[in-house]
């Protein structure tokens, strides 16, 4: 098992607080049901039906106590389930997980991942409760730490459990885990048994493009300037609008929809040259790269010093012969 590195320790915190919110079973912090845009699933064998002795792309945790079952007695779909029990407190960590053999290469930059799976207790659960992670690592492969859900039911019905990816510069692969955990406050039952079926890990929310932003570049202070920004957001998310407009102000807009073009105003105070800078931010606090547009205050008239000559002479046709000779007039 990887070593828990101190943000782990974090998120196992959340994890357990989570629990206590989720034990009550219902299951309705699953937002993303009514997303018709999820990606493809990523996950391995997501059914479970490939495999010899074991599902392809599955292994297990190295407890000597787990028993993990991987066969047709229960199933949400298809053919086959991975199940898993006698969960004792006698090991570290306090769980029995099934685990992904391969690295799922994810972009966490832009977009954030959904991992669900369905469950049943072949029992009604106790102490114990089922939980899915998310182990997280860099692009040397080397882990990062790991977030989760559990979800404790008194029935025996199939429940789907789900967790979110944040948007994570650093993680650039996961694994996933599905089994069974307790609260250990109390004393695991070994005799409960959770069975999984159809796990799915798809992108389930993507950042807005970087916005454009057009206007004025060249102006005079103290004027008011009208500025277009717009952004496309993959999901067609709405979207508000963060600008920074280079001289220690900031601006964040309302909300508006994905590819409206909205015009904003500001007046700069004090001459200079000011580096405006946009973003756009979805719904789901996905946040987009920044555009800029640089804009120079007051304009300055770069006429070249031939053309101001010119304009003299123009003005004044007959004075200085010599200097209209040198010029070839
Ligand atoms: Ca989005």
């Amino acid at each position: 098992m990887d070593k828990k590195p101190s943000i782990g320790i974090v998120v196992c915190i959340v994890l357990i607080a989570n629990v206590s919110v989720v034990l009550g079973g219902n299951s309705s912090q699953i937002p993303s049901e009514d997303r018709t845009d999820i990606g493809p699933n990523l996950a391995p064998n997501p059914s479970f039906e490939e495999g010899d002795s074991m599902p392809t792309g599955w292994t297990y945790s190295p407890d000597t106590n787990g028993i993990y079952t991987w066969d047709s007695n229960y199933t949400y779909s298809g053919e086959k389930s991975v199940g898993v029990l006698n969960l004792t407190n006698d090991g570290y960590p306090p769980n029995l997980m099934w685990i992904t053999t391969d690295f799922i290469p994810v972009n966490c930059t832009l977009n954030s991942y959904q991992f669900s799976a369905w469950f049943k207790f072949v029992t009604p659960a106790t102490t114990n409760y089922a939980t899915i992670h998310i182990r997280q690592y860099d692009i040397n492969y080397q882990p990062l730490g790991w977030g989760g859900a559990g979800y404790g039911v008194g029935d025996t019905e199939w429940h789907q459990i789900s967790h979110y990816t944040g948007y994570d510069n650093d993680t650039k692969y996961v694994k996933l885990e599905i089994g069974q955990e307790y609260n250990t406050e109390y004393e695991p039952d070994p005799l409960i048994e959770i069975r999984f079926d159809d796990v799915n890990f798809s992108i389930w929310n993507t950042a807005p493009n970087a916005p454009t932003i057009t206007g004025e570049t060249n102006g005079r202070v103290r004027t008011l300037y009208f500025y277009t920004i717009t952004s496309i957001d993959p999901n067609q998310d709405n979207v508000t609008y963060e600008i920074e407009w280079g001289d220690n102000t900031t601006q964040t807009t309302g909300s508006y929809e994905s590819g409206e073009e909205i015009i904003i105003s500001h007046i700069w105070g004090i001459e200079g040259t000011y580096s405006v800078r946009v973003r756009a931010i979805d719904e789901n606090h996905a946040k987009s790269d920044w555009a800029t547009l640089t804009v120079t205050m007051p304009y300055s008239y770069n006429i070249p010093m031939q053309r101001l000559l010119e304009r003299f002479l123009e003005r004044f046709p007959n004075a200085f012969p010599l200097l209209q000779q040198l010029l070839g007039h």
